[in-house]
């Protein structure tokens, strides 16, 4: 079902022509009350009202990670705190945490776009949805949270951990909808196998899976362990939150961004210049309607490709492709260019493995050395030795065939690597460059 059928099929010149009334007002707000775009915008010699058509969007500055760490907390609000009603911020590995704000109408388009979202992955009234993202800070719980209301469905707000319990209310309450991580519906698997829940016996229809990049051969593994259909959902706190973009469970092919909400751009992350649909770049959003947190052409540093074909569900918003990687995860090992989702694919079509796994990276003599660690299936782990040492072999060479790398492959017991209630951590980089 179609949750907005008036904006999510609007004829594409309908919508330009409404991307650009809401693009000029957008600029003129933030250039009235934000300096930092002010400054920004006076820096290339341009006034909102230069901006004339869609394309002129890109004579624009773009808006960085490191631009909202330096107006750390509040400096990019372009309304005044008593106008706020909604903090949230991102976890911040790496630094200084983002921080964002939403006015009680921001709050309410979000929750919008995340009705869209769920009604996309096949959600409606009546459903029941069991929501193992986490409440807080981070805009998962939350964002699903609204978005079930506004839909209509019931939402429990499970939020994440206390895994056990979860299976137990999975039994008892007959949820209809998954929101989680990827990572963390696995660990559900897993956990309700070992108290002898069958997800066969369970209600679900669909899972809506994000926060983390996942490849098709994880939704394999999520559909046939999980017994759902699989989507996945795309968003970022800087932007919104989740509900920024949405694969439809009739294609399941790419993600739906909410064009009368977002301009998407896929920009060449060297050069800066746009780059036409269907070329692998990566992502940047301007956002259309927000109040307290605009944001003008930022910079996600995920890599994806745009697809402007028409979609059999009947919606006319143009895809993403699933984020492959990050410009910013991007590991180089030995000069060769590796995500982690490519080591990930080669694992997940093998049937001897788990889909758990971490990809270690030390460096030694100035050499970057990658060992892939991973888990068998306890089949595979009770054969004898010679087994687990072909296991190796073959998972080493198909890494190197697939991606011209060569990596050590450390094979693990079942369930020995950490499980995690958020975001998998898939990435321990020892190196000091
Ligand atoms: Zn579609």
């Amino acid at each position: 079902m179609i949750y907005d059928i008036d904006f999510e099929t609007l004829p594409r010149e309908a919508l330009s022509a409404i991307q650009l009334r809401r693009l000029q007002n957008t600029l003129e707000r933030v250039y009235a009350t934000v300096p930092f775009y002010k400054e920004g915008f006076d820096k290339v010699g341009l006034k909102p009202g230069d901006i004339k058509t869609l394309e002129d969007l890109q004579r624009l500055p773009f808006t960085t990670k490191q631009d909202l760490r330096d107006n750390y907390p509040f400096g990019i609000f372009a309304v005044p705190m008593d106008n706020v009603v909604r903090i949230h911020a991102s976890s911040g590995t790496t630094g200084q945490p983002t921080v964002v704000g939403y006015t009680n109408r921001d709050i309410d388009t979000w929750a919008e776009l995340m009705a869209r979202s769920l009604a996309a992955a096949g959600a409606w009234r009546g459903d029941i949805i069991h929501n193992a993202y986490g409440y807080g800070l981070f805009t998962g719980g939350l964002g699903v949270h609204y978005g079930s209301e506004k839909l209509g469905a019931s939402v429990i707000p499970v939020s994440g951990g206390n895994t056990k319990r979860q299976i137990l209310i999975m039994r008892d309450f007959g949820p209809t909808i998954l929101t989680s991580t990827p990572s963390y519906a696995l660990h559900l698997a897993e956990v309700a196998e070992d108290m002898g829940v069958s997800f066969n016996d369970l209600q679900f229809k669909a899972g809506v899976f994000g926060a983390e990049p996942w490849s098709e051969s994880m939704r394999q593994e999520l559909e046939n362990k999980l017994h759902l259909t699989a989507v996945d959902i795309y968003g970022l706190s800087e932007v919104m939150g989740p509900g920024v973009a949405i694969e439809c469970h009739e294609a399941k092919n790419g993600l739906h961004v909410f064009e009368d909400q977002f301009i998407p751009e896929v920009i060449d992350p060297e050069s800066g210049e746009v780059l036409p649909y269907g070329e692998k770049g990566e992502l940047v959003f301007t956002s259309l309607t927000k109040e307290a947190f605009p944001v003008i052409r930022y910079r996600t540093r995920d890599i994806t490709v745009l697809n402007p074909e028409p979609c059999i569900c009947g919606r006319t918003h143009v895809r993403m492709e699933r984020v492959s990687g990050r410009t910013d995860d991007m590991l180089i090992i030995r000069g060769v260019n590796v995500f982690p989702s490519q080591i990930e694919s080669v694992l997940m079509d093998m049937e001897e493995v788990e889909p758990h796994y971490q990809l270690i990276v030390d460096r030694k003599d100035n050499l970057d050395m990658m060992t892939v660690k991973v888990e068998v299936g306890e089949h595979v782990f009770s054969d004898e030795v010679k087994v687990l040492q072909d296991t190796q072999k073959k998972i080493a060479k198909n890494i190197k065939e697939y991606l011209g790398v060569s990596a050590e492959v450390q094979l693990v017991e079942p369930k020995t690597i950490a499980r995690s209630e958020g975001k998998a951590v898939r990435v321990i980089d020892n190196r000091n460059i």
